[in-house]
């Protein structure tokens, strides 16, 4: 229980308005959209300026209170759960776009941004801030480069990481931080900014972000195909690749992920398929009339069920916004969603396909299976109930099993989501006890006095409990 005299000291720094301590207030600030993990911050707070993440910092050190940095906990791997208690640091409300820089190509922003604010600043401008996480129109840019986030254009785009130039922030001991800046190329030292990308939020607080924009595509085109068997789509995945075409967007949705998305959103999706293909090739307009042509060709020559192109924007905007709502629309079907980033070699997305339907008939669970299947990154989804303990065993066996198949074809337990408290185990899987291990120096580094985001990414020796 947090004493009042520092519940007042919070007020009378950062506003009541900005300062959380009701047990009510708390409740919702306990967890993200990772399901099955609740936690207790002592309080929340929502600082408006970097000198107020400061004050936040130095607050809670005196307290020895463990210090949570928070977005807008859309997080899929817990990392934003105050799993220890202590003071949880929203950054959702120091948000100013403060510059986008046409001679430079960037855009300062604080880390609060909403990820699609910026998109849309950017685009005012005639620029093109492309990372897209599914979660664009609420997560922030700080939560963004913190897992170094993913999204529907990443194959041709690349992921967060591929824009952040520059970080501003303040470490766990007090000091502020600058990493990086406006200058295309800098090798000055250690990349520290590169450390901080995905980190997850237990090296520091970002605060402000420097970020790299490029000059939008000039033409695209939306190709819809369906499939009678998920491991032809795979296959075309793998044609398209190799015919060295790279769509901006490859993205792929199993028959039980498109019967919850025309349930949402009603456009029309054929509800007997087992598989479709969402694909958009950009850029200039000659190369996009050439690619559209070499990608309908692989679709014929594998024969994909039917192709359907995009009339128009809009028809294109209606597809791409149905994709995203793939997660939404499958959370609608059970009071539980364990959802996992499985990401595979893109050759391999076939056996991955049919491991995932064996793991389902053998385990005997209903599983949506969509992603970013250009990226070789699938997201199946089991639909379960948490109350019922012995399904949850499964869904935990059905999870062990293809993560044990995924390494095994040189995958990774996570391509976008992070470790956080879900995928504690599984890192220590991938990347054996000597990579933990220099992943905890590179921890101690920064945070000496182990302040920031305790119990995330790694596995205490103590920790007796499961996550
Ligand atoms: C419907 C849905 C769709 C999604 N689609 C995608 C997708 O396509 N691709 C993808 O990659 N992810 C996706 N996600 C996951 C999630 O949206 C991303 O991980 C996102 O980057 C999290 O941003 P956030 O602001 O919500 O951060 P939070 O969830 O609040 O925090 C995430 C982590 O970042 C840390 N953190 C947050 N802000 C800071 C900061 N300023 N400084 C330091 N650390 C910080 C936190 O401590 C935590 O560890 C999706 C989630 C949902 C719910």
């Amino acid at each position: 229980m947090i004493k009042k005299t520092l519940i007042d000291k919070l007020n009378h720094i950062f506003g009541v308005q900005n300062v959380y301590a009701e047990k009510e207030d708390l409740l919702v600030y306990g967890y993200d959209s990772t399901p099955g993990i609740l936690g207790q911050p002592d309080v929340v707070v929502f600082p408006t300026s970097t000198e107020q993440v400061q004050q936040a910092v130095e607050i809670a050190r005196e307290e020895q209170m463990p210090i949570v940095p928070r977005g807008s906990g859309t997080g899929l791997s817990g990392g934003s759960i105050a799993i220890e208690g202590g003071m949880v640091i929203c950054l959702t409300r120091l948000n100013k776009i403060h510059e986008i820089d046409v001679e430079n190509l960037t855009a300062t922003c604080d880390a609060g941004v909403i990820t699609i604010d910026l998109f849309n600043a950017a685009a005012a401008k005639g620029l093109f801030y492309p990372p897209d996480p599914g979660s664009q129109k609420i997560s922030t840019l700080g939560g963004n480069i913190a897992e170094n986030a993913g999204g529907l254009r990443g194959l041709k785009y690349g992921v967060t990481r591929d824009y952040v130039m520059g970080l501003r922030g303040i470490l766990g001991d007090g000091k502020p931080f600058a990493t990086g800046g406006k200058a295309v190329k800098d090798v000055a030292g250690y990349s520290l900014r590169d450390l901080l990308v995905g980190s997850e939020g237990t090296l520091g607080i970002i605060t402000e972000v420097t970020l790299k924009l490029i000059p939008p595509p000039q033409d695209k085109r939306t190709i819809l195909a369906y499939f009678t068997d998920i491991r032809i789509a795979a296959q075309a995945v793998s044609e398209i690749i190799a015919a060295k075409v790279i769509p901006a967007t490859l993205e792929i949705m199993d028959q039980t992920t498109i019967n919850c998305v025309e349930d949402y959103v009603g456009i029309g999706l054929p509800r007997d398929m087992a598989a479709l293909l969402l694909i958009e090739v950009d850029g200039h307009p000659a190369v996009v009339a050439e690619e559209a042509e070499a990608v309908q060709m692989i679709l014929r020559k594998v024969n994909a069920a039917e192709v359907h192109i995009a009339k128009n924007a809009d028809e294109a905007e209606k597809l791409t916004a149905a994709r995203r709502t793939a997660l939404s629309a499958l959370a609608r079907l059970s009071p539980t969603t364990v959802l996992e980033d499985a990401t595979v070699p893109r050759s391999r997305l076939a056996d991955t396909f049919a491991e995932i339907e064996r793991l389902k008939l053998k385990h005997q669970l209903r599983v949506g299976t969509f992603g970013h299947a250009g990226d070789g990154n699938l997201h199946p989804t089991c639909l379960a109930d948490e109350r019922d303990l012995e399904e949850m065993a499964r869904v935990h066996s059905f999870f062990d099993e293809l993560y044990d198949m995924v390494l095994s074809i040189g995958g990774t337990v996570s391509g976008e989501h992070g470790i956080g408290l879900a995928k504690k185990e599984y890192l220590q899987r991938q990347i054996g006890s000597g990579g933990v291990e220099v992943m905890k120096r590179v921890k101690d580094a920064f945070d000496p006095g182990a302040h920031m985001n305790p119990g995330k990414i790694f596995t205490n020796p103590t920790d007796t409990s499961k996550h």
